[in-house]
């Protein structure tokens, strides 16, 4: 009896651990031909084929290579060649564990948790980040959104915790949860900020939810350009809480105003060739030529913007066009970065600025919607940790360099779980707005 209740016991734990993690393929836009996985915190137990390959171990100052070779992995530890194997696990020992990963033709990038790897279809490698879902929630956060104030990161971890927990079975058939691409959310690193790491820590068990209490879709973009787009008019369906506002909030921001020219030819040229308009007619060559929007509108003589944006690939839907009497160009005048639905970063970021809750902000973006708090988040663990980053960003702000940089590790700091030689990371914050990633917000 004493034994099933042992077993009963460990069995929900291990089904409580499970459903804290998440499974997310990392480097998932690159094809990675050759990696090697260094050791910056902790210590770590390598399996290959479910077996414990490497005897002691392995902690920093020893390094992992893999290469695909003909369907299976070619495995290095150190100079020690272990030949092909089918898959590998990394196991961190302990929470405070950190992987730095370099492969060839991509950016190095560092990971808490446990790192799988198996030979992708393409010749590529398939690497899967197994990490608890909080800290994939604030590496997210950092991907996703800039600023300097907390509540902006509490904000953005809200929506995204929202939307992952929405949709975890996005890639199941794949065999993991998420990408780390905006097809997914962006996970572009661990958080290695202890302001974004904060934000996430405060929003523990908040989600949104619409008023049946199930969780809400929480599409969020850049900018809305002073009016966020109804959610029917972008995609097919119409959600009570994905409604347009209008939203002066993203005025006068980084991403608010954009210009694009395209020649006359090749702007009539398409809605005649693609979109079957008789651009001869004075009445529609007109109409395509004067198109003007004071407030959003789905159309232009029956073809939807959002069609004219990924054709001529545009920030917004929202935008005119004028004729340039000087050349054969028209001008297109647009607002905004993204598909306009729900949540505008940068409105939020300008709210947040002006001394608006976090939670009014939520609902100015998404309509009716309403914060739940989770009744069995440890709010005793939040404090905890709360305090405790409170006290790393007041330590670092009487450091002498006043850089982004993080000369000893925070998260070392913050579990004190072992020694550890001083260390550096930098995180980029403008390689968030890399052009290429809002092209897959499709
Ligand atoms: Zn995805």
């Amino acid at each position: 009896m004493k034994h099933t209740l042992t077993l009963a016991l460990l069995l929900l734990l291990a089904t409580a651990a499970h459903a804290d993690r998440v499974r997310v393929r990392i480097y998932s836009n690159n094809t990675v031909s050759n990696i090697n996985i260094s050791f910056d915190l902790g210590a770590y137990n390598l399996y290959a084929d479910g077996n414990r390959l490497v005897e002691d171990m392995i902690t920093e100052g020893r390094s992992v290579t893999i290469q695909p070779q003909a369907g299976k992995l070619r495995l290095r530890v150190g100079e020690t060649d272990y030949g092909t194997v089918s898959t590998l696990r990394l196991e961190a020992t302990d929470t405070a564990c950190i992987l730095c990963l370099n492969p060839d033709g991509a950016k190095q990038r560092t990971y808490e948790g446990d790192l799988e790897i198996s030979p992708a279809k393409n010749g590529s490698l398939l690497i899967i980040n197994d990490v608890e879902f909080e800290t994939y929630i604030a590496g997210v956060v950092q991907s996703e959104i800039y600023g300097k104030q907390t509540d902006i990161f509490r904000i953005q971890a809200i929506i995204s915790r929202t939307w992952a927990l929405r949709n975890s079975t996005k890639h199941r058939p794949e065999g993991y949860n998420f990408c780390d691409h905006v097809h997914c959310q962006a996970y572009l690193n661990r958080c290695i900020r202890p302001d974004i790491m904060m934000g996430a820590i405060q929003s523990s068990g908040e989600t949104l939810v619409d008023s049946d209490g199930k969780l809400i879709e929480t599409p969020f973009h850049s900018n809305s350009g002073g009016q966020t787009a109804n959610s029917e008019d972008v995609w097919r369906t119409a959600l009570p809480y994905l409604r347009s506002v209008q939203d002066t909030f993203s005025f006068h921001m980084r991403q608010s105003d954009w210009t694009k020219t395209v020649s006359i030819d090749r702007w009539l040229n398409y809605f005649a060739t693609k979109h079957k308009l008789n651009t001869k007619d004075p009445a529609i060559r007109d109409s395509l030529l004067h198109f003007t929007q004071t407030e959003r509108k789905k159309r232009l003589l029956g073809v939807p913007l959002t069609r004219i944006r990924v054709d001529f690939q545009l920030k917004s839907t929202f935008f005119s066009v004028q004729v340039d009497s000087s050349s054969n160009n028209i001008v297109i005048h647009g607002h905004g970065y993204g598909h306009g639905v729900g949540l505008s970063q940068e409105g939020a970021i300008r709210m947040v600025g002006l001394g608006i809750s976090y939670d009014s902000i939520l609902r100015h973006y998404y309509t009716g919607a309403v914060l739940h708090h989770d009744p069995s988040a440890n709010r005793n663990y939040v404090e905890n940790y709360v305090t405790q980053i409170a006290r790393i960003i007041e330590e670092d702000k009487h450091k002498q360099t006043q850089t982004r940089s993080k000369k000893d590790d925070w998260l070392g700091r913050l579990f004190r779980l072992r020694d550890r030689e001083e260390r550096e990371e930098i995180y980029v914050e403008s390689e968030q707005e890399n052009d290429k990633d809002w092209q897959y917000e499709w």
